[in-house]
């Protein structure tokens, strides 16, 4: 078998067999190719040690000495070379005590988490699959290399990680390996929170976002996030849904791309709903005060996760506000972007649409109506640069201190006082109007 390898992986390999080493494609980048699709990054496994690489190439970085890692530089891209090497005794299902290098290349594969992710490739020895990987590709199968239960004593990530490239390729993962998790599931809450993130958000940035309903069923959300257990477990009786609020979630998931922010605001836009949960006379259910809610605790669960706030911020707004309906006027739709913000308003529409995709064919008809409405009106407002923030203003804090205003709280006051009227009438946005009002409002005061 002939396998495409990019020139400068080619260039690594070649130089290390030509110094006597072995030197080998590995990993994703293996499964990658085999499926036809193209690598992220290329990860080459060696019999040379650290330094013995060090020595072969004019640019290297130390990236993971102590792991065997160096990152060799070709062309102002980093390519990780990694010392084959076995994991020593795993303390706590987390970190190996030791790593210990090793001459053999099928110790190395043997230490990899699936069968799928454990195949090498020269130009020189061809495909090696120890565990029938290209198999298990064929097939559309996740499995563990060796016994699951082993393995995930070892690692407790790679349940998640099961999950994950389940997901990604739209694999089932083996019976035998389900079971596993299921045992082991609770072992996860010894994984730090930054690798558990890293597993979720290419679970839910993924093909199948929706896979997410196999963690909750083997076990694993419950301990990583018990939020969507609830959700999973809070039944809509109401004429806008056919979901369960869980559910719902991961069908809205699917209907948005798959981006980060979006997916996980989709993900956890009705994350308060268990919570908010009623019934009036007729049966129905609401949910009133979810989104505000349902802010606030998608902030404590991204903060958990350890998520950077610029991007706990941006989710949080999309799912505060993720169910305003405002009155459909350029008057009130300046008010709405003004209380949005003008930047949320793209992604604040794809969450919207995506919320009423995944909801029952009840007047959906309608409900998208009003969303392309909503949507051309407020271009129509931004096209016509009409003022909808303080930024928008014809005046600034300046101008109101060049008035003798004294510096201090009132200043603001007064700005939002013209940003309202403002809102109201854009024809009023002028200075010299503006500086007019603020004067007579001042004056107002002082009286
Ligand atoms: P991606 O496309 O997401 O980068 P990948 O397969 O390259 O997928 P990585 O997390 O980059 O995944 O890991 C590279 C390789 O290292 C894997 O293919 C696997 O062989 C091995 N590996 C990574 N993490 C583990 C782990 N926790 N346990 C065992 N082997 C692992
Ligand atoms: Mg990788």
């Amino acid at each position: 078998m002939n396998m495409q390898l990019p020139a400068d992986v080619e260039n690594i390999i070649q130089t290390l067999e030509n110094a006597g080493f072995e030197g080998y494609a590995v990993g994703g980048c293996v499964r990658d190719t085999l499926l036809g699709r193209v690598p992220k990054d290329w990860d080459i496994t060696t019999s040379a040690k650290p330094q013995e690489v060090k020595a072969l190439f004019s640019h290297t970085i130390d990236t993971g000495i102590q792991h065997g890692t160096v990152t060799v530089m070709q062309n102002h891209v980093g390519y990780e070379v990694t010392t084959y090497r076995i994991d020593g005794e795993y303390e706590d299902a987390r970190h190996p005590k030791e790593v210990t290098f090793t001459s053999s290349l099928a110790e190395d594969l043997r230490r990899r988490d699936f069968t799928i992710n454990a195949m090498a490739y020269s130009h020189s020895t061809g495909l090696v699959d120890l565990f029938e990987g290209e198999k298990d590709l064929r097939e559309h199968r996740i499995r563990c290399v060796g016994n699951a239960t082993e393995r995930f004593s070892e690692d407790a990530l790679r349940m998640l990680r099961a999950i994950r490239f389940s997901a990604q390729l739209g694999f089932e993962i083996k019976q035998e390996t389900c079971d596993a998790i299921r045992e082991l599931a609770g072992s996860i809450r010894k994984i730090s929170a930054e690798r558990i993130a890293t597993e979720l958000i290419k679970t839910v940035t993924s093909a199948h976002p929706d896979y997410l309903e196999k963690a909750y069923k083997l076990g694993l959300t419950a301990y990583v996030l018990p939020e969507f257990d609830a959700m999973m477990q809070c039944p809509q009786m109401n004429r806008n849904h056919c979901f369960d609020v869980g559910t719902h979630s991961l069908v809205g998931m699917q209907q948005i791309q798959p981006e980060k922010d979006l997916r996980l605001a989709m993900l956890f836009h009705d994350v308060a709903k268990p919570l908010c949960k009623s019934t009036d006379e007729t049966g129905q259910e609401h949910y009133y005060g979810h989104p505000e809610m349902g802010a606030e605790m998608t902030k404590k669960i991204l903060r958990r996760l350890k998520l950077d706030n610029d991007t706990i911020a941006h989710i949080t707004a999309l799912v505060r506000y993720h169910d305003e309906r405002p009155e459909l006027t350029d008057r009130a739709l300046r008010h709405f972007l003004n209380q949005i913000g003008v930047a949320l308003l793209p992604d604040l529409i794809a969450i919207k649409r995506a919320d009423i995709l995944a909801q029952s064919e009840y007047l959906r008809k309608e409900k998208l109506e009003y969303l392309s409405q909503l949507e051309s009106l407020c271009a129509g407002i931004l096209a016509r640069n009409e003022c909808v923030s303080l930024a928008g203003l014809a005046v600034n804090g300046k101008d109101l201190l060049a008035l003798g205003i004294p510096q201090g709280k009132q200043i603001g006051a007064i700005l939002k006082y013209l940003l309202m009227i403002v809102l109201d009438h854009p024809a009023e946005n002028t200075k010299e109007h503006l500086m007019e009002m603020a004067e007579r409002y001042e004056k107002n005061l002082e009286e």
